[in-house]
């Protein structure tokens, strides 16, 4: 491409509100075969919401004071959503509750001990195996919550599991037309989470995606990305979070959510400063308008 062409379509983007890094990004964007999405935050809206929970004890009030003091150390936005559900139920029986040897679990949850030496762990399901904690106690719950696209966290003190929360993240109002938008132009669409299975899927199947790989850490999705250029794809991917950012850099062009953290938008040759999935398609197009024919 003639240094014009690539800056009238760097140009042009922008006025789209997508910011390219480079003229490299533009053109290799007019060659992409399959396009990755992260879920949460990026084909859902990412602002995750408690809306069903399953306390088995009697002291509910200590269940859910126990949640809020581990989650409340959390930046996680499911520790997010939880904190705030937790505060709003309790009112005035919110009580600080003393922990110790607290720990982030990456891609997993965190644990921690409180002052009678409880052994605490908070998060999803693969947390509650490395610990030995049984899961049957919640019976189909689980799966009810899970087919309904809503995220399971589970609370258990010393291995047992004590309560289960479904949170609920909806799709970004716009997703199933983007995705409708990039299968039209003939890219691939692969969803990638470190989300459960179920959930995974349900959402994969209300936005239009026909491949989901779930229950992944964030080296699991640079692999992922890896696995699909060996395999001849040009691949970009889209993502706000630092657990995408290894992904990011990886792909042919990375793609951040404008609302993302500043991890992923450093990774990423491609901001969208509407978080809307439509902004690749946008650039798409028009790098394959300005570039297409020159070659
Ligand atoms: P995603 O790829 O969906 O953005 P993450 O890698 O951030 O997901 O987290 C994967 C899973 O780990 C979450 O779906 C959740 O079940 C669990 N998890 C991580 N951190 C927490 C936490 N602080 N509280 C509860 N669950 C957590
Ligand atoms: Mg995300």
């Amino acid at each position: 491409a003639t240094p014009l062409s690539t800056m009238i379509g760097v140009g042009k983007a922008a006025e789209h509100g997508v910011l390219i890094r480079s003229g490299d990004a533009l053109q290799t964007a007019s060659h992409l075969t399959t396009l990755v999405v992260d879920k949460t935050g990026t084909v859902t809206e990412g602002k995750p919401q408690v809306n069903d929970q399953r306390l088995l004890g009697e002291n509910t009030s200590d269940l859910l004071n126990l949640t809020h003091a581990l989650e409340s150390r959390s930046e996680h936005p499911l520790a997010i959503a939880l904190t705030q559900h937790i505060e709003s139920q309790l009112g005035d029986d919110l009580s600080a509750v003393e922990i110790t040897d607290f720990t982030s679990v990456t891609g997993r949850g965190v644990r921690a001990r409180d002052a009678q030496g409880r052994e605490l762990a908070i998060g999803n399901a693969a947390l509650l195996e490395d610990i030995g904690a049984s899961l049957d106690a919640l019976g189909d719950e689980r799966e009810s919550w899970t087919s309904q696209a809503r995220t399971v966290v589970y609370l258990a003190v010393d291995g047992q599991l004590a309560a289960s929360f479904a949170i609920e993240d909806p799709l970004r109002h716009d997703s199933i037309e983007a995705i409708a938008r990039l299968r039209r132009d003939g890219l691939k669409v692969v969803m990638l989470t470190g989300d459960n299975t179920a959930t995974a899927n349900a959402i994969a199947s209300q936005a239009g995606i026909d491949e989901v790989r779930a229950e992944l850490t964030p080296e699991d999705k640079h692999a992922e990305i890896e696995r699909l250029q060996r395999q001849g794809e040009v691949v970009g991917m889209v993502g706000d979070g630092i657990n995408d950012a290894p992904a990011l850099a990886q792909a042919d062009v990375g793609f951040a959510m404008g609302q993302g953290t500043d991890v992923a938008i450093e990774s990423a040759g491609v901001t969208l400063m509407r978080s809307s999935l439509h902004g690749i398609v946008d650039a798409i197009e028009i790098s394959r308008a300005t570039l297409g024919n020159i070659k």
